[in-house]
């Protein structure tokens, strides 16, 4: 059996909350159970809301939780970060292989023609609405181009299809697709790759054999699962962390600044406080 090897993959978009450290202390433990390694992977592909400091900053605060991770490029001696802003090559490679294998499809729908196209109007305002099967173009739109040009790309899900994958923490899992999910976005028109392509070149290019990440992301590694099948790469094991929650029950988000890393240092909290003590007490005695 291959080496267990693992990966913390922050996105530098704001303040570490307690939930992330929470699922990266996590994965790091699991790592060290299995005396495998851990990878960091900053995720900053996102460049109107990625910002270098959040990325300092969430080593910085990783750190200081004493979380450590054994493989990066190697610079001056250290273990510096891969930095996903710096692989578009590889990214752009892996694309090419979707487009070749006849995976993918050019999408110029908007968000409004996918609302328009949907019976029911979607619930929650800010997650991307399911793109309705009626909304494809034919079969063979967009063969013949050599790039991904300015326009989105979506992957066509084999509709009715069952992805199921054992979970470490979850147990058995079972999605449907065109059902669960629809066809995904896997490059943007920005001209960078979508989440679930990014992910799944950079989880196979590392040989990370286990996925260690909140629940919500379940729905994503059903997508990703669909990727390295296209691709025909071996998919890594998964263990979905269950998503911290505030004393409300509200799920913490980095909007919650109450309950940033940088917040709860500087109000005199230790490591293990932040990574284990029960939360609403932690809210209470930092005042939020
Ligand atoms: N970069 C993502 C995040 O910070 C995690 C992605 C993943 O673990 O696959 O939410």
């Amino acid at each position: 059996m291959a080496a267990y090897r693992g990966r913390l993959a922050p996105t530098p978009t704001g303040l570490m909350h307690v939930g992330h450290a929470r699922t990266f202390a996590l994965a790091a433990r699991r790592a060290e159970a299995a005396g495998g390694a851990l990878i960091m992977r900053i995720e900053d592909l996102d460049g109107s809301r990625c910002r270098p400091e959040f990325s300092e900053a969430a080593l910085e605060d990783l750190r200081w939780l004493g979380l450590a991770w054994q493989e990066g490029p190697d610079v001056g001696g250290a273990r510096a970060p891969y930095v996903q802003s710096q692989r578009m090559p590889w990214f752009a490679e892996v694309w090419r292989r979707l487009h070749a294998s006849g995976a993918i499809y050019p999408c110029d729908k908007s968000r409004m023609d996918v609302e328009r196209a949907l019976s029911a109007p979607h619930a929650e305002d800010d997650a991307e609405p399911m793109f309705p099967a009626s909304l494809r173009p034919a079969s063979d739109a967009g063969r013949d181009a050599l790039n991904p040009g300015s326009t989105n790309w979506r992957f066509r899900v084999p509709d009715g299809g069952i992805i199921g994958f054992m979970d470490a923490i979850r147990g058995a899992q079972r999605f449907t697709a065109g059902t669960d999910f629809g066809d995904f976005l896997i490059w943007r028109k920005d001209g960078m790759p979508a989440y679930e392509l990014s992910v799944v070149a950079d989880d196979h290019a590392m040989g990370v054999t286990e996925v260690v990440r909140g629940a919500d992301l379940l729905l994503s590694t059903a997508r990703q699962l669909l990727l390295f099948q296209a691709l025909g790469w071996a998919a890594p094991a998964w263990a979905h962390a269950p998503l911290i929650t505030d004393a409300s029950g509200r799920r913490l988000a980095k909007r919650t600044a109450g309950l940033s890393i940088r917040e709860l240092r500087s109000r005199g909290f230790s490591p293990e406080a932040v990574l284990n003590e029960d939360l609403a007490r932690l809210a209470d005695r930092s005042g939020t």
